[in-house]
């Protein structure tokens, strides 16, 4: 399943990013439209891929990069992969990507630590 990849791709991603600053409340994600990941099949296999990590029970959030193509040729922008003006190559712009965009991190962290010891 290609979504579960992308998941633990995500969660290292993020933890390396917080460093074991605490827990995460929201991960947000933005996914190329040429990718073809399904945002819910996404957000399932992220719940398993953070199973166990500071990321567990997070909120993933994603949103749609849509797709930009332009014509090698004559530059006329699109979305299909051949130009509709001159038939030519279409090159990539945009819609391929996915972008760890921002993490949100529990705030204060209070009731589930901190009266333990
Ligand atoms: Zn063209």
């Amino acid at each position: 399943m290609h979504e579960l990849s992308v998941a633990q791709g995500i969660v290292s991603a993020a933890l390396s990013h917080i460093k074991g600053r605490g827990k995460v409340r929201e991960v947000h994600v933005a996914i190329g439209e040429l990718t073809h990941i399904n945002a819910e099949q996404l957000a399932f296999a992220f719940e398993i891929a953070s199973r166990g990590t500071p990321l567990e029970g997070a909120m993933l959030e994603t949103r749609v990069i849509e797709a930009r193509l332009r014509c090698i040729s004559c530059g006329r922008e699109g979305k299909s992969f051949t130009c509709e003006e001159c038939g030519s190559a279409m090159e990539v712009l945009a819609g391929e990507e996915l972008l760890l965009e921002r993490l949100k991190l529990v705030e204060g962290d209070g009731d589930a630590q901190g009266s333990g010891d």
